[in-house]
Order: structure tokens, then sequence, then C-alpha cells
């Protein structure tokens, strides 16, 4: 594997999704992948989406709840004057886990809660009950999940 290694203390994967900006959520409709990018929060051992209640990827989670979620952070290409000795730098993580449509009303304030203080400010904040009546927010209860480190 060489300078590339598997990180596997839970708390080093947690802090890669504390700083990771955004996630790529990986779905499976029968035989045709499908994947999206999207902003999350991270809390005990779940990710918590929000989207609106329509479109394909909504589609494709109610027929089929399980995702794989793979989120990066501090990218970067190594390059050299050898194109072959070109190397990529990075920390990430992969999981596993089945998607749940929060139907509660605190369950989805608290879902907004997590993701909005992902991205640095700090709760409790006011939502509004029509946008949170209006919003999906999804839980993924996350079953696996493995780090990888590479070039550092
Ligand atoms: C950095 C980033 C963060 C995002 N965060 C969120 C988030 O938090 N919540 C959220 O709901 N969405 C987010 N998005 C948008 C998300 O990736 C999807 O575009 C959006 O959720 C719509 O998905 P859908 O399956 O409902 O698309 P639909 O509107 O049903 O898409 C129809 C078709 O359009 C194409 N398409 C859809 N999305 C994209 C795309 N992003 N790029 C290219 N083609 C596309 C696909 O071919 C798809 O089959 C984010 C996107 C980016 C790049």
């Amino acid at each position: 594997m060489g300078n590339q290694k598997l990180i596997r203390d839970p708390q080093k994967i947690e802090e890669i999704l504390s700083i990771a900006k955004f996630l790529r959520l990986a779905l499976s409709d029968a035989e045709t992948p499908y994947i999206v990018s999207m902003a999350f929060g991270y809390k005990d051992n779940a990710i918590y989406l929000h989207s609106s209640r329509e479109g394909r990827k909504i589609d494709v989670l109610k027929r089929n709840p399980r995702v794989c979620f793979e989120a990066d952070i501090e990218t970067e290409v190594l390059t050299d004057d050898d194109p072959c000795k070109y190397n990529v730098r990075y920390r990430s993580v992969i999981g596993h886990g089945q998607a749940k449509f929060l139907e509660d009303y605190n369950e989805k304030v608290e879902g907004l809660t997590v993701l909005s203080e992902h991205y640095g400010k700090k709760g409790p904040f006011e939502f509004e009950a029509w946008k949170v009546n209006r919003l999906c927010v999804i839980k993924i209860e996350i079953e696996k999940m493995t780090g990888k480190e590479s070039g550092f």
C-alpha cells in the first residue's frame, strides 16, 4: 500500500468528517448507480442531509435506502517532473448505511441543527416551521465506516 494507509482510529475518522465540507452520496437503483454531492452534518454515528422532497435521489432512496458515502479533506496533487511519479495526498472516509426520512418535527430540527453546526455556527437555531415542513431531512445510520490517508 506504500504511503497509503487505512485509518482505524474512530476518532480520526470522525475528525475527517468534521472537517469535510461535502460528501458524495452513492445510491443504487436496480442496475443504475447514481451519485450526488451533498452538504451534511455528523453526530453519534449518523449523517444528516437535507433536500427538497422531490427529485431523482429521493425517488431512488425510497426504493432502496441502502447508501454509500465518501468525504475527503486535504486533497492535493503532488506533481513531479516525471508524470509517473505524480501522487495524490488526501484523507478520506467511506461509509455504508441505511437512509431514513425523518418525519417527526423535533427530529427534523435536531438533524438540521447538526447540519447547520457542521458549517461553523453554534446552535440553537430558529428554523421557520413552514421551511422545516417543506424539507426532507434524511438520517443515515452508519453501519460501517473506514478511513484512509495517502501522501503524508
Ligand atoms: C457541493 C454541492 C453541495 C450540494 N448540497 C446539496 C444538499 O445539501 N442538498 C441537496 O438536496 N442537494 C445538494 N446539492 C445538489 C445535489 O448534488 C443534486 O443536484 C440535487 O440534490 C438534486 O438531485 P436530484 O437527484 O433530485 O436531481 P434531479 O433534479 O432529479 O436531477 C435530474 C437529473 O439531473 C442531473 N443532475 C442532478 N443533479 C446534478 C448535479 N449536481 N450535477 C450534474 N447533474 C445533475 C442528473 O442527471 C439527474 O438524473 C449539492 C451539490 C453540490 C455540487
